[in-house]
Order: structure tokens, then C-alpha cells, then sequence
């Protein structure tokens, strides 16, 4: 069968295919032993509220604003939902209003540990930080239908100068009660902290049903403590860039893995450990025909391009690449998984997601 009609019966199943059959054989005389592949994938880690995805590069418009045609990379790449990452309380509010525009966008709220110091100074005129607490439930409670999870939140020892130890822990301490109090999944942070993150998870672990900790860059015992305490593990390309990182990601167990680009962060750079796993340009569809979208520098920007430096959702489909070669499972394998995973934890009672 041509490759051009391979495409188009995938594109038309695809709205009907559920991640669980996505290996489809049909019989009949003229499809006979054909199958067909449809990527399922959700991205729980997109950064899309930041403005570089509107043409917007630390306040200067370098070119148009390009978030539809983004958006329909990330469908063609078989991304079926994402979920936006709120990193304060004004930042999980824009994340929500983007949500409310595009059908498939989901978003996360809560504080950034590097963000901490926000929460701890919130104006007293204002209320102070209890009231910093109470917008972000408020927030949470009036957009149950777009907001799946509490966080981004946790410990960042690696960026100090943003807030210091003692801040970040008080603040993250706070965010177990926001997801006790709401009832939602975490959406956890890390960074170069010791024990310590997984002491507080630990100490608080009776107040959240589950979680994920995204960008996960630390060691194996560390991450098999976090299995062990009934969490997920996030992967994207930070977590990909040294051979030590790749020897930890090959021992998640997949049924404790989720995907994410982090994006406009964490792109699979040529220097990255994981950058020799990609699959070479006339072997990268995983079988369902995609193509990596061409790349321009932000000056030459074109609308069917990405922008150099700029990573974007679609680029989801690197990371299943490298994780397919590092579990010895195809990419529709890691991918099922994955979104089976993000499905059960984030999205249990959204039809929309299933
Ligand atoms: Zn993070």
C-alpha cells in the first residue's frame, strides 16, 4: 500500500484508536494484512504559556505567532493532550486561560521551588503568603474541568539564588496541603537535593493519592525509592544527556514511566548521550509515517519549521526514540505505556482522554 494512503486511513482511525489497540489489523480483500500504527501520546510537561511559543523571545517579537501551527505538530506527532505547566500563581492562571482555548491542553498549578520566594512575599496588604495559598486553591477549585494536577513544586538546590533551602522547603511543605485539600495527583520537582526531597515526599506521602516526578536526573536508588513510595518517573532530554543518565532510565519499570519534552527546555542536544539513540532521518516514523518537522533559526523563521533552540512538543517522538532503543520494546510499545500511565493517574475521570 502507497505510504500517502497508509497516512490517511491512520489519520481517520485515529481519533477512534485507543492507545490499548493501537496495533490494528485489518482483513478484506483490498487491506489485507495491512497495520496500522497510531501514536497515543500525552506530554506532561509543556511550558506553552511561555512566549517564545508566540513568537516572543524575552520581550521582543522576533517573528509571527506560531502556537496553531505548533499545535498541529504536536497532533501530527500523535499528541492527543498535554498538560501545561504552572509555575506560580500568575503563571498557572495564564496556563489555564491557554487551556481554555484549545481543545487537548490540561494544566498543572501551583509554585516552582525556585519561585518560592513569591509565595513567601506575598504583599501583606494583599493577604501574605496564606492568601498566595488560598488563590492557587481558589484557582484549582473553579477549573476542575482543565486542571489535573498540584505542582510544578518541589526542591531545587541546583538555582539557590532564586530561593534558598529553607524557603523552598516551606513552600513545598504548603503544596501537600493543596493537593490534600483538592484531591489531585502531583506533578513533582527535583534537583540536587540529597535526601531531602524524598524525606518530605515521604513525610507528607498520606496527603496525595500519587504523582509524578518530571525531568527526573537523579540517581537509580534514588528513583527506585520513588517507585517504591507508589510515584511515576518523568523522562525527557535532560533526563537523557549523560551515559549514567541512560543507565538510570533504562531500569524504570514502564509501568512507572511518563513522557515529556519540558519544553522549550530540554531539547536531545548532539552533545547528549541520548542523541546517539535517535533514530537516523529514514528510519524516525516509528511506523506511523512522521517525519521530524524541518528546523530555521528564530531570524528565518518559517511556519512549517521549528525554531532552532526552541524545542516543541512533537519532539516527544526523540524521546521515545531513545527510550525504545534503551528498553529494547518498539516505540508504540513505550509510547502505549506511557500514556496508559499519564491516562490513569492525570486523566481517570476525563472521557476525553481515554
Ligand atoms: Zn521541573
Amino acid at each position: 500500500m502507497a505510504a500517502t494512503n497508509f497516512k490517511i486511513i491512520g489519520k481517520w482511525l485515529k481519533p477512534y484508536t485507543k492507545a490499548t489497540i493501537n496495533y490494528l489489523y485489518i482483513g478484506g480483500s483490498n487491506l489485507m494484512n495491512l497495520k496500522l500504527i497510531c501514536f497515543v501520546v500525552i506530554d506532561i510537561g509543556a511550558n506553552l504559556a511561555d512566549g517564545v511559543f508566540f513568537g516572543n523571545y524575552r520581550g521582543k517579537q522576533a517573528h509571527p505567532d506560531d502556537f496553531e501551527q505548533i499545535l498541529q505538530r504536536s497532533k501530527d506527532a500523535g499528541i492527543v493532550a498535554m498538560m501545561v505547566t504552572g509555575t506560580n500563581l500568575k503563571e498557572s492562571q495564564e496556563a489555564i486561560e491557554l487551556c481554555r482555548k484549545h481543545d487537548g491542553l490540561y494544566s498543572t498549578v501551583g509554585c516552582h521551588p525556585t519561585r518560592s520566594k513569591e509565595f513567601h512575599n506575598y504583599p501583606s496588604e494583599k493577604g501574605g503568603p496564606s492568601k498566595y495559598f488560598d488563590e492557587l486553591l481558589k484557582l484549582i477549585q473553579n477549573n476542575r474541568d482543565k486542571v489535573v494536577a498540584v505542582g510544578e513544586c518541589g526542591l531545587d538546590y541546583d538555582r539557590l539564588h532564586f530561593s534558598d533551602k529553607e524557603t523552598q522547603r516551606i513552600y513545598f511543605e504548603k503544596q501537600f496541603k493543596l493537593a490534600e485539600l483538592s484531591g489531585l495527583p502531583m506533578f513533582l520537582h527535583d534537583r540536587n537535593t540529597g535526601t531531602e526531597f524524598y524525606d518530605m515526599v515521604r513525610a507528607n506521602r498520606s496527603k496525595f493519592s500519587t504523582g509524578v516526578v518530571h525531568s527526573f536526573t537523579g540517581t537509580a536508588e534514588e528513583m527506585k525509592s520513588l517507585v517504591d513510595l507508589d510515584l511515576y518517573i518523568g523522562v525527557n532530554g535532560c533526563s537523557l544527556k549523560t551515559d549514567e543518565n541512560l543507565k538510570v532510565v533504562s531500569a524504570i519499570p514502564l509501568e512507572r514511566l511518563m513522557i515529556e519534552t519540558d519544553c522549550p527546555y530540554c531539547e536531545i542536544r548532539p552533545s547528549h548521550a541520548g542523541y546517539k539513540l535517535l533514530s537516523n532521518e529514514a528510519d524516525n516514523s516509528g511506523g506511523d509515517g512522521w517525519k521530524i518537522p524541518g528546523l530555521k533559526k528564530k531570524e528565518k523563521w518559517e511556519p512549517t519549521s521549528m525554531v532552532k533552540s526552541r524545542n516543541e512538543p512533537c519532539m516527544i517522538r526523540q524521546v521515545i526514540q531513545v527510550l525504545a532503543k534503551l528498553y529494547g520494546k518498539s516505540e508504540i510499545e513505550v509510547a502505549n505505556a506511557a500514556f496508559e500511565n499519564t491516562r490513569k493517574v492525570f486523566f481517570s475521570d476525563r472521557e476525553e482522554v481515554s
